[in-house]
């Protein structure tokens, strides 16, 4: 599958989960409107760290998902967001995290990737830093949804009932046969949602970049920082190697440094859809954990893998656009 795909090549995704039915279409919508505008910048000539960030801006702007506009709140009630860019090329990379008064947290990581001899800002730091540059700092209620602030109340709710909401338990994947069923370090709400969105791109010029931007997990705690925006964990980009773009629950990513860990497959000669299908399973056998992820290679090759019930992705390469909700 995915194999010999020319470039320039887009992958984009919209989170892993149960995606309801009744939510399919938007996410489909969704990723769609990133592939085509991602896309289109690969096409006029445009670097893949343009269209990384085109492809996640537009993701952000949309509130289906867990990234800008529509973020799942912290358990205070506000949005806090992180997201990295990463150029495959010279190794340069823009992270931003905790950041709550950015409608596009994306753009403050291309701000930091362009301009900056640092890597990471957080918090007013990372604020101040996007301003300095240009960007318009926002009152946080702008990306607050009632949606969200009913999700979060009923949310807390059932936890401080003692309920669990877990749809689903063990292995998902109808590629991991792994008989072993490690404790899950998920806590309950873990499985309601996972909406980061991420895009990996491969330029006409031969270069990777990758982009992850998150909402973090449902009523986590103010301060707390995922995968996502973490290098080599949520996002990692290599000419040498790969592009990557991950979503789950983030703490078991983190430990793994997952998006590097699939980077070095291919690096050592697995092809992208080979080492997204090994990534998921050691995620799962290693830690018990799920969540899914994109990978692209620098001969344009994908792969694309999850351990969810659904997973809202897309590719965009001289074949046409494909988007799909499972692999
Ligand atoms: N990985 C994200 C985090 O843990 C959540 C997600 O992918 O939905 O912050």
């Amino acid at each position: 599958m995915f194999t010999n795909a020319p470039k320039p090549t887009l992958i984009v995704h919209g989170g892993a989960w149960a995606i309801p039915p009744e939510m399919a279409a938007d996410h489909q919508a969704g990723v769609a409107q990133a592939l085509k505008t991602g896309h289109a910048i690969l096409n006029w000539g445009g670097t893949a760290t343009d269209a990384v960030e085109a492809a996640v801006t537009i993701l952000e702007d949309d509130p289906t998902f867990d990234a800008g506009l529509g973020s799942f709140l912290t358990s205070k009630g506000s949005v806090q967001l992180d997201a990295l860019l990463m150029d495959g090329a010279t190794l340069r990379a823009g992270g931003v995290a905790c950041v709550e008064r950015l409608r596009n947290p994306i753009q403050a990581a291309r701000l930091v990737l362009d301009k900056s001899p640092h890597i990471y800002f957080v918090g007013a730091g990372a604020e101040a830093f996007a301003a300095s540059h240009g960007m318009p700092l926002i009152n946080n209620r702008e990306l607050v949804l009632e949606r969200e602030r009913i999700r979060l109340r009923d949310a807390q709710m059932r936890l401080s009932l003692g309920l669990t909401d877990i749809t689903f338990s063990g292995p998902l994947s109808h590629d991991d046969k792994s008989s072993e069923t490690p404790a899950d370090e998920s806590p309950s709400l873990g499985f309601e949602s996972h909406d980061t969105v991420g895009a990996v791109a491969l330029d006409q010029y031969g270069n990777l970049a990758a982009g992850t931007s998150t909402g973090g997990t449902l009523n986590k705690a103010p301060g707390r920082v995922g995968d996502s925006s973490l290098i080599g964990c949520g996002c990692y980009a290599d000419n040498e190697s790969a592009a990557v773009s991950l979503t789950g629950w983030g703490e078991p990513i983190m430990k793994l440094v997952l998006g590097k860990w699939a980077t070095d497959r291919v690096a050592q000669g697995a092809t992208p859809e080979v080492a997204a299908k090994e990534a998921i399973a050691y995620l799962y056998k290693r830690l018990g954990g799920h969540g899914g992820i994109i990978l692209l290679g620098p001969d344009g090759q994908c792969g694309i893998a999850h351990n969810t019930p659904g997973m809202a992705w897309g590719i965009a390469n001289s074949q046409g656009l494909r988007t799909g909700l499972t692999v």
